[in-house]
């Protein structure tokens, strides 16, 4: 139990410190770094725990294995870069009223999702 709670602690300490969303493979690989006995299978049990508690939130990119991140971000939106697959977070989103503009008549609108894709700084310098 003690060991769950210390595997749990490196999960989140990973995903406070990332700058990005990250697969449950990321975040264990990282994590390891404190808690090197980390499976596979327990990372994704602690990461659905932390889902289920609110701590954490899935970021669903089509056609990638899901990635997560802080819940209490500011709304924002994802890059993901083709090449390396890595998911970028975007600057904050003013989108409400141009995206309002796109709407049919009559039409109401209560959430919006946006993926850029295509390659990231360190992709296009290569
Ligand atoms: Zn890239
Ligand atoms: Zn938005």
């Amino acid at each position: 139990m003690q060991r769950d709670t210390a595997q749990r602690r490196a999960i989140c300490r990973v995903f406070e410190a990332a700058k990005r969303p990250l697969t449950v493979s990321e975040a264990r690989a990282s994590a390891r770094r404190h808690a090197r006995t980390l499976g596979i299978a327990t990372a994704y049990r602690h990461i659905n725990e932390l889902v289920k508690d609110g701590w954490l939130t899935m970021v669903q990119i089509p056609g990638e294995p899901p990635h997560y991140e802080r819940a209490n971000l500011p709304h924002h939106h994802h890059f993901h870069c083709q090449k390396c697959q890595h998911v970028f977070d975007l600057a904050a989103c003013s989108g409400a009223r141009w995206l309002h503009q796109m709407l049919p008549p009559g039409f109401t609108m209560q959430s919006h999702e946006i993926i850029l894709s295509g390659r990231c700084s360190t992709c296009s310098a290569a």
